[in-house]
């Protein structure tokens, strides 16, 4: 039988791991720069974890989670990784340091779904999370974050659209709003569109269904989703949230319908699309959950966060060139390589050499297939002398050095 990886995951190869390295890196400066801190919990959780936590009117929680029984305890892969972030937030007592609490993390994430561009199975995402602040200084510092990390990846053509769902208060009577106009037509509704409406009538405007959207165009949705059903403090928060944002500079438009795949959220959510992905167009997804870590058992905690896409991130970005390797020592003298090779590594210089020992011209040919910027050439009459020749494999000029100019040349300036 011949054996490949399972449908809807991808392996990251050698080949292009430096690209995914990039992206992280990147990340992590921003995150440092911000005074974040890196969070990884685990893979699997409890299941309940998620249909407490994701929600269980979600299409995450009734068809995509990966979930199996290991000795009668029934365990899921993360389709996401707040609801691990809350749940370790509770756990270790976290609502205890001085407030607020920023984290991020990134990692695999696990949903059945059909595999096309920009969806996987397993796909890996970076995100952020903030705890502990009520007002919407939060919302757009995270903001802020996404659309620096976007733009550090140079990827252009996004939009940034911002809605604000209220709160659990002055949403009930939204939602109830909504329940009234579809019900005479519900039954024309897809099965999953049902299943909303009974347990959260909003994610009725999330469906991707091309019926429902046309079904949902013809009830008085737009009267109802224009309607003032937003509460003071709600309505002052995103105002708040503008206000920051405009003195960022960043762009925004408000979309009425955007109400996020997830239960949880309340006041602000929002959504960075690009206009260059096909119909997978979403790059990050965020929002506020005030409610999610009393749900999950902890104390009343405001939170904030978003979650991005690696792949998507990847089929957009600009490619960064791979620089790597410096040096491609060239040389039959098996004794002397290793001995330099190890020498100019442990300098912190990158190195390599034929492990394979072949002739002196083969190793040059590999040399200048390396993609090292230099060869160093050890021969007869550089044992003798203990001058090594550096060869630029792009100019063709060579060089003379002992070892210990050579060393420093590289570690002076950066080649
Ligand atoms: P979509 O509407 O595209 O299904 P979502 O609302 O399910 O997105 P979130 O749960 O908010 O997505 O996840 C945040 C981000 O993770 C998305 O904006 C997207 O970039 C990425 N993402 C989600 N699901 C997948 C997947 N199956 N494969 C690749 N990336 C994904
Ligand atoms: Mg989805």
């Amino acid at each position: 039988m011949k054996l490949s990886a399972p449908k809807g995951t991808k392996d990251i190869l050698p080949s292009e791991s430096y690209v995914w390295q990039f992206m992280e890196d990147k990340a992590k400066f921003i995150f440092d720069k911000s005074n974040y801190k890196e969070i990884r919990t685990p893979i699997f959780e409890a299941t309940e974890l998620f249909a407490r936590g994701v929600g269980n009117s979600t299409d995450i929680v009734n068809k995509e989670m990966y979930t199996f029984i290991q000795k009668e305890r029934s365990l899921t892969l993360r389709p996401e990784n707040t609801a691990g972030v809350v749940r370790a937030f509770i756990e270790h007592g976290m609502f205890k340091l001085p407030s607020p609490l920023k984290m991020w993390y990134k990692g695999p994430m696990f949903r059945y779904e059909r595999p096309q561009a920009g969806r996987q199975r397993q796909f890996h995402q970076i995100g952020v999370e903030v705890f502990g602040i009520k007002s919407a200084i939060a919302d757009a510092e995270v903001i802020q974050m996404a659309m620096w990390y976007l733009n550090e990846l140079k990827i252009s053509k996004l939009s940034l659209e911002i809605n604000n769902l209220g709160c659990e208060k002055c949403r009930e009577e939204h939602k109830n709003k909504i329940k009234e106009a579809v019900k005479p037509i519900l039954a024309e509704f897809c099965e999953d569109c049902n299943i909303r409406y009974e347990r959260n009538s909003l994610r009725m405007l999330d469906c991707k269904n091309e019926k429902c959207k046309q079904l949902l165009a013809s009830t008085e949705i737009d009267a109802i989703i224009n309607d003032d059903y937003i509460c003071p403090e709600c309505s002052d928060h995103f105002i708040e949230l503008q206000g920051y944002l405009k003195a960022l500079n960043i762009e925004y438009t408000i979309n009425k319908r955007l109400v996020r795949g997830l239960d949880y959220y309340n006041k602000t959510v929002f959504e960075i699309t690009s206009n260059a992905l096909g119909s997978q167009n979403a790059v990050c997804g965020g929002g506020r959950y005030d409610p999610l870590v009393e749900m999950l058992g902890g104390p009343s905690t405001p939170a904030v966060g978003w979650a991005m896409g690696m792949e998507r991130l990847l089929s957009l970005m600009e490619l960064p060139k791979e620089e790597n390797l410096q040096v491609f020592i060239v040389s039959n003298y098996m004794n002397e390589t290793i001995k330099i090779a190890s020498e100019l590594r442990i300098s912190g210089i990158c190195t390599d050499y034929d492990l394979g020992n072949r002739g002196f011209s083969k190793q040059l040919d590999k040399a200048a297939k390396s993609g090292a910027k230099y060869a160093l050439i050890i021969g007869e009459e550089e044992l003798k002398t203990g001058n090594l020749t550096l060869k630029n494999l792009l100019s063709g000029i060579q060089k003379k050095f002992d070892k210990n100019e050579l060393i420093l040349k590289f570690c002076n300036k950066k080649n």
